[in-house]
């Protein structure tokens, strides 16, 4: 079996990339990198600050002087702002869609290119996001593209939010995510394409388990 190496799995919102690349992760008892969490953290700075997603000039000039670092624990990825450990803090849906508008800044997205490349070099890493086949890890042992019907995608983020008894209408779940992907998909910067080598998986009708099955049959021995 690969004793090292990278997956990256790319794909549009709630598509069911991180539990998979979570699980995957578990498998081959590799790191899993959540890469969103790090535009997440970008946004939980503004919204700290009281900057908003549209100033980036000041955006910009004050990010060089936060730390955003990544801290491994159990096999996966915690997010450090300025040494404090934000993970529990990124996932609220407001974090999203700022995330998401500040993913388009071109010094954010330089900013965490290199946390993201330093990881991904150590080796034995499952990274998703949106970008990581085509300009974070253009070399990873095997791509992934994930995708899944935007209603099922809905439903499962209306799931997800149930669980943690968060409020919410399903047609406006799914009428965000579709905002997000288009915002994501025509980006001039790193947009969410599928990269030319990476593999297509349409997971609308899967389980994680049949997921993890399906990748770790297209890895190299
Ligand atoms: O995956 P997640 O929903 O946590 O990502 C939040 C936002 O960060 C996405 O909507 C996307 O705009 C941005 N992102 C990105 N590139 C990545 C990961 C996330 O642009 N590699």
């Amino acid at each position: 079996m690969l004793k090292d190496g990278s997956i990256a799995i790319d794909g549009p919102s709630s598509s069911g990339k991180s539990s998979l690349a979570k699980a995957l992760a578990r498998e081959l008892g590799w790191i899993h990198a959540d890469t969103g969490a790090l535009y997440r953290a970008v946004a939980l700075w503004l919204g700290r600050t009281g900057l908003s997603a549209e100033q980036e000039a000041d955006i910009c000039r004050h990010l060089p002087d936060r730390k955003i670092a990544y801290a491994i624990r159990d096999n996966t990825t915690r997010v450090l702002l300025d040494g404090e450990d934000v993970t529990d803090h990124l996932r609220t849906e407001e974090t999203g869609r700022t995330a998401s508008r500040v993913s388009q800044i071109p010094c954010v997205r330089e900013f965490l290119f290199h946390i993201q490349r330093d990881l991904g070099k150590k080796g034995g890493v499952v990274m998703d996001g949106r970008d990581i086949g085509t300009v974070i890890l253009p070399d990873a042992t095997l791509k992934i593209f994930l995708v899944a019907d935007a209603r099922i995608r809905a439903e499962r983020r209306f799931t997800e939010m149930q669980q943690k008894g968060i409020p919410g209408n399903l047609d406006d779940i799914q009428k965000d995510l579709t905002e997000r992907d288009r915002r994501d998909r025509t980006r001039s910067l790193a947009p969410l394409i599928q990269a030319p080598d990476a593999l297509l998986l349409d997971n609308s009708h899967m389980t994680i388990e049949d997921a993890v099955k399906w990748i770790r049959q297209k890895l190299p021995n």
